[in-house]
């Protein structure tokens, strides 16, 4: 039973993270975090799943997402090396498991999720990812953000420390959240970005869209200066060249897609005319990934 429920968490992490990681289960006793100083007492730990960013004031700490429950204990023991505070505030980028999971051990301690209503919805409601099938269980309890907000910015503080939490419709999902802490000159992206120079997951069926992923990719380029720390997804730690290099990928595959369905071309005919062979190249994992990725594309166009 244990076992099956770890393997369904790792084919969760492959889907979400869009990544080439073979099918295998997590030994999570072997997973280490891994934490990077960011400068302005603020953080970036990896561990398994979804970058965390963590931003330390004088009464308490703001965290970024929460990778999966079986590493919270290991996630708080990184977070205690670094600061004996305690978590004030948890934000959710998005709903996928491999940044939420670890939500409901945090939020017993007495930390409270804030997070786009969408994420509240989806996680109640159960999901299906619309590229693989892969049905997510619907969640109740303290697994549910305490806090949401709808649209717009949200700016959330603890001793010293501010937040701006920036929604963005419809881009990974349809409840991405990206965060910038001005004092530490750190956006944390969530998954509408990740800096593996790979093809990053349009999740259409939970009104993922790639235009979306283009506004925030150029919301942060307006946003960085040379000196930017960007906590993307998954992957290192970018700045603005990789966001950059990032933005142009999307709005590449945006323009070429988006001609041939306005032409009238359907699903099957946009991918065998391969319109990103080009960038297949170096941003596609494999063939599989390549084709996953236009018919995202193109599931942008007919989202309803
Ligand atoms: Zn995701």
């Amino acid at each position: 039973m244990y076992k099956a429920t770890l393997a369904a968490l790792a084919a969760t992490t492959v889907l979400f993270a869009g990544s080439a990681m073979a099918q295998q289960p997590v030994d999570w006793d072997k997973i280490q975090i891994k934490t990077t100083d960011l400068g302005n007492k603020t953080y970036m730990l990896e561990g398994q799943g979804g970058n965390i960013t963590i931003a330390v004031g004088t009464d308490g700490i703001i965290m970024v997402d929460t990778q999966f429950a079986p590493l919270s204990d290991k996630i708080k023991a990184a977070i205690k090396a670094i600061s004996p505070l305690p978590i004030k505030y948890i934000v959710n980028t998005h709903f996928h498991g491999d940044h939420t999971g670890g939500d409901a051990n945090f939020q017993k301690d007495g930390a409270i999720v804030i997070a786009q209503d969408n994420i509240r919805l989806r996680l109640l409601a159960g999901t299906t990812n619309g590229t693989t099938g892969n049905k997510t269980a619907p969640l109740s309890g303290d697994a549910i953000p305490k806090e949401t907000y709808t649209g717009g910015v949200k700016t959330i503080e603890v001793g010293g420390r501010k937040a701006e939490l920036h929604h963005v419709n419809n881009a990974h999902t349809d409840g991405d959240t990206w965060v910038y802490f001005p004092d530490a000159n750190v956006i944390a992206t969530g998954d509408v970005m990740n800096n593996n120079h790979r093809y990053q997951q349009v999740d259409f069926a939970n009104g993922g869209d790639i235009r979306g992923m283009i506004r925030a990719s150029n919301d942060w380029l307006k946003l960085a200066n040379d000196s930017t720390k960007v906590v993307v997804g998954h992957g290192p730690l970018g700045n603005k060249a990789s966001v950059a290099a990032y933005n142009e990928m999307v709005k590449t595959a945006r323009e070429r897609v988006e001609k041939l369905v306005n032409e009238g071309k359907t699903e099957a005919q946009v991918v065998a005319a391969k319109p990103l062979a080009d960038l297949d190249k170096t941003w596609a994992a494999n063939d599989q990934a390549a084709d996953n990725f236009v018919k995202q594309v193109y599931h942008s166009f007919s989202r309803s």
